[in-house]
């Protein structure tokens, strides 16, 4: 991919570009905005672009350096991410004690950290060993969520370049060139993608559409004495990796109540689309015992995280929200 075909990355990517043509490319970048955004593929595009054989200020896609970086075979082009959860000190090490040695054939090397928000203090340490002398003809890019995530002696020594969420017709273009999704499952994807690339949405949008229909049909029948039906299905969805849209979707649907209750419009509401039965949802759920329910699934996707069971973790969840509206009937 060139800079011309990024989306939405417009003041990055010009930031960027500037530096290039004016040959004041520093020795370490700090990319920061959330995940799935494009940080990284910018990233890569870079390096791309200062290594390029054939195009000037963009990467050609077609030279022997592009492709190189493209496959991940360049000898001056490295990637880092976590192992496991963490980006460890080894892996630090392994690759700032290369950096010594004069790149093999890049004009400009460039070893991209992604989630260098993962970083532990050890690992940031031998980071920032490399970052006070930084070896010629090299750049680190350091890509991040948050420039709280990484120690301040990090933050300093590197040129921030900040990248937003995608608005919705730059999502809306790149879903529509994605395979042919109908009116109903691109409208259903615009929502859920939220200003971030999710490569992986077109083809899931379906099955999430009706896990989203069963946990509405779900939610309404919270107040009733029986709920078998549901319990079979969070075991169910807990057996697989379903469980991550479940989480997903009742974060966006307590989090849609909260925006509700405080006078917010449908056009800000992910599930604008379901209205009705928001609706009869905030009879139970008002504002404060919507934030708690949102807390209850963030601390459930925290337990699972942790290596909890993942269908009693779903089960204790939903259990907690038939609570809440136990609470709310008898007035409490
Ligand atoms: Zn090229």
């Amino acid at each position: 991919m060139a800079f011309k075909d990024i989306v939405g990355q417009s003041e990055a990517i010009g930031l960027l570009r500037g530096a290039m043509h004016r040959e004041r490319i520093p020795s370490a970048y700090l990319f920061l905005g959330p995940r799935n955004i494009g940080k990284r593929t910018t990233a890569l595009t870079l390096a791309k672009a200062l290594n390029c054989r054939e195009a000037a200020g963009d990467s050609c896609d077609a030279c022997p350096s592009c492709r190189k970086i493209d496959e991940q075979v360049h000898p001056d082009v490295e990637t880092v991410s976590p192992d496991g959860r963490f980006i460890k000190i080894g892996q630090v090490r392994e690759v700032t004690n290369r950096l010594a040695l004069i790149p093999f054939e890049a004009a400009k090397r460039v070893i991209v950290f992604s989630q260098a928000g993962r970083m532990q203090d050890p690992a940031a340490n031998a980071m920032l060993k490399t970052l006070e002398e930084p070896p010629l003809n090299t750049l680190l890019i350091l890509c991040a969520e948050r420039a709280a995530q990484l120690p301040e002696t990090i933050v300093s020594r590197c040129v921030p370049v900040r990248f937003g969420l995608l608005g919705p017709s730059d999502t809306r273009a790149l879903l529509e060139s994605a395979p042919k999704l109908d009116a109903k499952l691109l409208d259903f994807s615009i929502r859920f993608s939220q200003g971030r690339l999710r490569p992986e949405l077109p083809a899931r949008a379906e099955q999430w559409m009706e896990i989203r229909d069963e946990m509405i049909k779900g939610m309404e029948g919270l107040n009733r004495p029986v709920f078998t039906q549901l319990s079979q299905q969070m075991a169910r969805w807990g057996s697989n990796e379903d469980w991550r849209f479940v989480l997903e979707w009742l974060e966006s649907w307590f989090r849609d109540l909260v925006f509700l209750a405080e006078g917010i419009g449908p056009a800000r509401l992910i599930n604008g689309d379901r209205l009705e039965e928001m609706r009869n949802c905030a009879q139970w759920f008002d504002g404060e015992r919507a934030q708690k329910c949102y807390r209850r699934v963030l601390d459930t996707r925290d337990a699972i995280g942790i290596n909890a069971n993942k269908t009693l973790a779903l089960e204790a969840m939903w259990l907690g929200f038939k609570d809440e509206i136990r609470q709310a009937r008898a007035g409490a």
